[in-house]
């Protein structure tokens, strides 16, 4: 026989022990949420010495149930939340709207924001996506050094790349933003062998020594 118990709450201290290694500042909302409790997961993949230097430069998060918008509001108070309504302003470069989005990087407040809208699959992690955003903005000298050679790489692989990627064609535009980004998702939360084999092992090598060039920088 199968017995279904409630699951147990999360405590303030099993929270604590699973942000151990997030260096940042974080609000978590809605902790014991399946969508929350597996963004806390994904957090746990991202190399703490990255996470140390990108809160150096500013980086902060919020984590939460809901859309972007709801959790500005939600997470910060009204006087703060005024200050970054900018970002609502900025309209999506695909026309979407920042009530339907359930991940965002916002550069002037240096936060990560992770939602979710009904079940979020596992694995599906919007959070390693809007980190990868973040290491692009904060790491604007070492991202200058190696821009030429990510827009190449962009073009390089351009005909493998998702939609989303491929906005503004090859080489130009959001899609290069995008494409970092998923890669950044993508070599934090698969294998070495399956990154080379969805992107290249040049793109890999190249990327993993853009990283720790920034986190010894
Ligand atoms: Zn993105």
């Amino acid at each position: 026989m199968i017995e279904i118990t409630e699951r147990k709450k999360t405590s303030r201290k099993q929270l604590e022990r699973r942000l151990e290694k997030y260096a940042a500042p974080i609000i978590v909302l809605d902790e014991n949420t399946a969508a929350v409790q597996s963004h806390l997961e994904n957090l746990g993949n991202l190399p703490p010495s990255l996470i140390e230097r990108m809160a150096g430069d500013g980086l902060n998060a919020i984590v939460g149930n809901g859309d972007v918008v709801t959790l500005i509001s939600r997470a910060w108070n009204f006087r703060l939340c005024l200050s970054h309504t900018r970002m609502r302003l900025i309209p999506r470069p695909d026309g979407k709207r920042w009530r339907d989005t359930i991940g965002a990087y916002c550069p002037s407040s240096k936060t990560v924001i992770a939602g979710s809208k009904g079940n979020v699959p596992r694995g599906s992690s919007v959070i390693l996506h809007e980190h990868g955003h973040a290491l692009w903005h904060l790491s604007r000298k070492t991202t200058a050094h190696y821009r030429y050679a990510i827009r190449g790489m962009h073009g390089q692989l351009f005909p493998g790349l998702t939609r989303h990627e491929q906005q503004g064609g090859p080489r130009h535009g959001p899609g290069v933003h995008e494409f970092f980004a998923n890669s950044f998702h993508s070599l934090h939360a698969l294998p070495r062998e399956r990154f080379v084999e969805k992107y290249s092992k040049e793109w890999h090598d190249l990327l993993t020594e853009m990283i720790k060039e920034y986190v010894l920088g």
